[in-house]
């Protein structure tokens, strides 16, 4: 054996001095890739034959739907789920009881009435409350952020406040610009409340639209009235920004059903393709089976849960059983209130130490990139970002190789404070704000091909880390 792994390790030193001279990527391939490069490579050419992912996502998102929380749709999402993870032969399967919220939407309208009559297109926001049966009809005021919003000292009195807060394009060094506006959709409402605005519309989190409104969770927190929160298109934005720049008045009707009903029952999914040797060693893979209403929840987060269920059965039917166990975590409650990340982080704390590693895939299913690692020790998350860069060599040939420090996903992230290494699956992210929270995320924006790979990445990935001699962020 020592032999092979030496001869190995010549070839790939000679393949680096090559590739450097050559000026391409300087990927260092380690211990640990040329240990698992015949397995790595059967699991990527696996992936990239079967079409059991797209067959599964189809599913899920043509059949089943949408998935917001406290639906019958989300029931009918986690029992498949767990249907799909028995047949496909994994151990332990069940679901674990997570309170959620439910939120309703039910209908909705905004119009403008002066100075000429024209619908616009508007989602209320995740947790509003609605509208009187007649709506709110009152003139706007548009602010960019919160000075101005200051600014205007009592003249958002009676007014529906519209932030019109632009996001930045996508910038391939800085990635998208959601971290920079999303914060008015998320306090817009109590901010406005707070001046005297009798309703808060956003302009959608979105560096690029089609006139779609982008839809997601708000927060009152203290805010002194609960005031109905709506979600523009940046198009209908727009046009109010520049009427009302122009002196002109602009008064719209809001129609808003939607509804708090407080307090329901959903459940995280769980199953487990078992570990042959430390089968209570740990490594989590997952999404989140909850989406918004609207749309089907393609890339948020079919995507991402389906990249799961078939990494395991890929692993099964290909006979690869790893030493340790691999977890498939399915959270609920995502979107309106991370319930169920929170909650398996309740419910698993005695074997938290016991995790070598939880990752979710919860960036869209687009052509896969590489990993994001964090750990609250940060001499173990350097470790960890140093064995992942190894085995991240043997993606090149599916153009992933990308390893970034300091950051997970979101149902992953309760566990970091608990010392847990976290990994978010991270995928190339110019198109995923196009399409989130939207009536436009829909199965037809998951290119067969990259969930394919996407399926290569995360099973090679949860195979090394459940398989090799070391633990993920220890020397040996
Ligand atoms: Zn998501």
């Amino acid at each position: 054996m020592r032999n092979v792994h030496t001869r190995r390790l010549g070839v790939h030193r000679l393949i680096m001095l090559v590739t450097m001279a050559t000026g391409a990527s300087a990927a260092v391939a380690g211990p640990i890739a040329d240990a698992y490069r015949s397995q790595a490579d059967r699991i990527i050419d696996a992936a990239l034959t079967s079409d059991d992912a797209y067959t599964k996502l189809q599913h899920l998102c043509d059949d089943i739907g949408h998935r917001i929380c406290g639906s019958e749709a989300l029931d009918r999402a986690i029992e498949w789920a767990s249907a799909e993870l028995r047949k496909d032969g994994m151990s332990n399967v069940h679901t674990e009881p997570v309170e959620v919220i439910r939120w309703v939407r039910g209908n909705e309208s905004c119009e403008m009435v002066a100075p000429r009559r024209q619908p616009l297109v508007m989602l209320a926001l995740g947790k509003s409350v609605g509208t009187p049966p007649d709506g709110i009809t009152a003139p706007v005021v548009v602010v960019a952020d919160e000075d101005e919003l200051e600014k205007l000292g009592d003249g958002a009195k009676g007014k529906i406040v519209l932030f019109n807060n632009p996001m930045p394009p996508y910038d391939s060094e800085k990635g998208s610009g959601y971290g920079h506006t999303v914060r008015f959709r998320t306090n817009g409402a109590r901010l406005a409340a707070e001046k005297g605005a009798v309703a808060c519309l956003v302009r959608s989190v979105t560096a690029h639209s089609l006139r779609t409104p982008h839809t997601g969770t708000m927060n009152y927190k203290d805010a002194p009235v609960q005031i109905p929160a709506a979600a523009v298109t940046v198009e209908d934005a727009e046009t109010i920004d520049r009427m009302t720049k122009r002196g002109i008045e602009v008064v719209l009707n809001i129609k808003m059903d939607a509804k708090n009903h407080g307090p329901a029952m959903s459940a995280n999914v769980v199953g487990e393709l078992r570990g042959s040797t430390h089968p209570e060693q740990i490594v989590v893979i997952g999404g989140h089976i909850d989406s918004w209403d609207v749309g089907q929840g393609a890339h948020d987060d079919g995507g991402g849960c389906i990249m799961a269920l078939a990494s395991v059965k890929l692993l099964k039917d290909l006979g690869l059983q790893p030493k340790r166990t691999i977890r498939v975590v399915l959270w609920t409650g995502e979107e309106i209130g991370l319930f169920g990340g929170k909650q398996y982080a309740k419910d698993h704390a005695d074997e938290l130490a016991n995790h070598v590693a939880a990752m979710e895939s919860d960036s869209g299913a687009f052509a896969p990139k590489g990993y994001g690692v964090d750990c609250k020790d940060e001499s173990r998350m350097k470790a960890a970002a140093d064995q992942l860069r190894d085995i991240m060599t043997l993606m090149e040939k599916i153009g992933a190789t990308d390893v970034s420090e300091g950051h997970g996903a979101p149902d992953v992230s309760p566990l970091q404070p608990e010392g847990v290494i976290v990994m978010g699956h991270e995928v190339e992210g110019s198109k995923y704000f196009d399409y989130h929270h939207t009536p436009a995320d829909t199965m037809d924006k998951v290119n067969p091909l990259e969930l394919k790979q996407n399926v290569a990445m995360m099973a090679t990935m949860a195979y090394i880390l459940a398989d090799m001699p070391q633990r993920l962020g220890e020397k040996d």
